[in-house]
């Protein structure tokens, strides 16, 4: 039953749903916008289940070795400075380059994925007797013909085009959360960074920062500023570039000049809108929502990367415990999956410890990374997680 599925996005969320459902047996395809699978982006981590899941698919001993081994937080004055540092070895199960993680997955994942290919339309079947969804659903693309599919799983990130077709426009689900951000690499000339240390320069609501990892020659920079939404297209990278120049142009920190010249001449230059996704319902009839799509948390939770890892192993999953059936699989996947969402959005003092907003608040900041008190609140909630934690299921096909 519903053997065709059709994923929508070649990125973590995608390619990991892709990898399950292939083992579980289902057909499934991969279609990605780019031409070329996208190695950009910064660190992410995988923590908890999500190494579970690696695990499962043969790539931790990999991944750990790709790993980029930061030890922490470095914050620095305008004199560039060392004010305070937050180790964070003990919290992070294992931190690796989005990049790395993507070609790890698709490496990992024998299915056929159409690259310089997007979604345009998806035109369910009219409702079949008895009120059911039909027998599928008919996908157009931007080139090329229409194609039938039992199922569509949307693994299309923040602006999703599945989310727009099956659920209504992003207004309705995307919550601004007050801040704008970019990731890029930095050319090593322009990069004071010490190895394995994220240094963070702070202005009230704004940071730049810098860091290389153990593992990789090239820094990265990133940067963030607060804001009120913002109008602009977000397909259209020179325009995103020309707000990060001018939010950081008069930045007092010496190597800020430095490494936003750098960054802004990296072509995969990554930029967004801190934003959270908020959804009622991940699924309308076959068509199904994961990752950034479905649930994004943002990056200041941290835990993107994990959130789809693990999301889409349970849908595959459920999938196949239910023998294709998208009406039983679908709620089964959604019960299991949101009690980590929405635990992971919950991300209000990351962003004012990371970004405080006003100078008060910032020399508050800076006085509390003097303490151990941040490594103590994060560990304390590391062991809340593990305490709460249940077996992540090993699914099976129905013999
Ligand atoms: C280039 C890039 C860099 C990133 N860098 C970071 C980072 O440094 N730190 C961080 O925390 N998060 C980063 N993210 C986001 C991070 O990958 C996600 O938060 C998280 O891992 C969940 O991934 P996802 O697969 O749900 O979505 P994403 O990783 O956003 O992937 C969505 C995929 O769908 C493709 N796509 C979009 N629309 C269509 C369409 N209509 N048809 C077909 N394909 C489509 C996109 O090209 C993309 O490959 C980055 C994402 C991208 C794409």
């Amino acid at each position: 039953m519903n053997e065709r599925v059709l994923v929508v996005g070649a990125s973590i969320a995608g390619l990991t749903a892709a990898h399950w459902l292939a083992r579980h047996g289902f057909r499934p395809t991969v279609v990605e916008r780019a031409v070329e699978p996208r190695s950009g982006g910064n660190g992410v981590d995988l923590r908890d289940d999500a190494v579970t899941v690696v695990e499962r698919m043969g790539l931790l001993e990999r991944i750990r070795e790709l790993g980029t081994d930061v030890h922490g937080m470095k914050f620095v004055d305008a004199a560039d400075r060392t004010i305070g540092r937050i180790d964070t070895r003990e919290l992070t199960s294992v931190e690796i380059m989005r990049g790395d993680l993507v070609a790890l997955l698709r490496e990992a994942t024998d299915v056929e994925i159409r690259f310089g290919t997007a979604v345009r339309s998806l035109t369910p079947d009219a409702d079949g007797e008895g009120g059911g969804d039909g027998d599928g659903v008919t996908v157009g693309f931007e080139h090329g013909p229409d194609l039938r599919f039992d199922l569509v799983v949307g693994a299309d990130g923040m602006h999703s085009t599945v989310r727009r077709l099956a659920f209504g426009p992003e207004e309705r689900f995307i919550r601004h959360k007050d801040h704008y951000f970019a990731f890029a690499d930095a050319a090593d000339a322009a990069a004071p960074a010490e190895d394995r240390w994220m240094t963070m320069f702070n202005a009230p609501g704004k940071m730049a920062g810098v860091w290389r990892s153990g593992n990789h020659a090239r820094a990265k920079a990133y940067f963030v500023f607060r804001s009120e939404p913002l109008r602009y297209d977000y397909r259209d990278v020179d325009e995103h570039k020309r707000m990060v120049a001018t939010a950081f142009a008069d930045s007092p920190w010496p190597p800020a000049r430095a490494l936003l010249d750098t960054a802004l001449a990296d072509p995969e230059f990554y930029f967004d809108a801190l934003g959270q996704v908020r959804m009622d319902s991940w699924s309308a009839g076959r068509v199904v929502l994961i990752g950034d799509a479905a649930w994004c948390a943002s990056p200041a939770a941290g835990a993107g990367a994990e959130l789809a890892v693990v999301g889409a192993y349970r849908l595959a999953g459920e999938l196949a415990a239910a023998d294709g059936d998208h009406r039983v699989a679908f709620p089964r996947f959604e019960a299991a999956h949101r009690p980590l969402v929405a635990r992971s959005q919950q991300i209000g003092p990351n962003v004012g410890v990371m970004i405080p907003r006003t100078e008060t608040g910032l020399r508050l900041r800076n006085a509390l990374v003097r303490l151990p008190v941040l490594k103590a609140a994060a560990s304390l909630e590391r062991r809340m997680r593990a305490r709460n934690a249940r077996p992540l299921p090993v699914y099976r096909r129905p013999v």
